[in-house]
């Protein structure tokens, strides 16, 4: 080999690698995840929402988790990013209403955010920066009006149970895709809705099909809690 050649070869090696550790893209798509508040209330918990106010009653984002196509999925992958609020101070008003924090007796949103942009949000920083995670996921909850979604089809949050079919159907009636719904009980035993997730192109912007879905069971009629 002449020395071009070698020189040629160790480039090509050099820039390959560098390209795949600077846009390497360790996840295939995203679940969107939005939680039902009267489902994480129910149950056997002491106290759910913060003394400082109760949420709408609404669905609100849980989270934004970039995944793979195994089922795998990649946490905490940067402790160098940690969540930084001046860098979303213009959603904040926003968050508050679309992705308020549940726990309690003194949860506050911002321990919530920066829990889920430490385990998941820095996962996905090759596509998304901080504001861009942020806005991602509420610009998701804006196209996909969940409660309404339900309700237009009938299933209301009045503590009514309605086939799991129904609920999955209106849901994808709506937005063309096949959700996932995550069930909980309450503290009678009842299978109730709690988490429903939605598959996201690797942007964070568009709603796909799911390639995999998680795991977990639901009766097949579930309550719908009122909150
Ligand atoms: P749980 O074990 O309560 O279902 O989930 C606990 C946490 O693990 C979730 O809130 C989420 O942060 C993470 N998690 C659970 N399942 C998945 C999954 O399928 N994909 C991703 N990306 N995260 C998950
Ligand atoms: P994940 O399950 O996404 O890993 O993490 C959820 C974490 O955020 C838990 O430590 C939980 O205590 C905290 N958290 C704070 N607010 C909420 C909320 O409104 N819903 C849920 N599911 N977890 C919350």
């Amino acid at each position: 080999m002449t020395k071009l050649n070698q020189l040629t070869l160790i480039t090509v090696l050099i820039l390959g690698c560098l390209s795949v550790l600077c846009v390497s893209q360790d996840f295939d798509f995203f679940y969107f995840v939005q939680q039902w508040p009267g489902s994480y209330c129910d149950t056997q918990q002491s106290c759910c929402y913060p003394t400082t106010g109760k949420p709408a009653a609404d669905f609100g984002i849980h989270g934004l988790w970039p995944n793979r196509n195994d089922g795998s999925y990649p946490s905490n992958c940067d402790s160098s990013k940690p969540f930084d609020q001046s860098q979303i101070s213009d959603l904040t008003s926003s968050m508050q209403k679309n992705w308020p924090t549940l726990a309690c007796p003194s949860g506050n949103g911002i321990k919530f955010w920066s829990h889920e942009w430490d385990k998941h949000g820095t996962c996905s920083e090759s596509v998304l920066d901080q504001h861009g995670y942020f806005q991602a996921a509420l610009s998701l909850k804006k196209q996909v009006n969940l409660l309404q979604i339900l309700q237009s089809a009938g299933i209301k949050p009045n503590g009514d149970s309605y086939s799991l079919e129904d609920i999955k159907g209106a849901i994808k009636g709506a937005t063309g895709l096949t959700p996932w719904i995550e069930c909980n009980t309450d503290t009678s035993g009842n299978s109730q809705l709690y988490q429903v997730y939605l598959c996201v192109g690797t942007s964070g912007s568009n709603l796909i099909e799911c390639p995999v879905f998680p795991h977990g069971k639901c009766g097949s009629n579930i309550e719908f809690p009122s909150f």
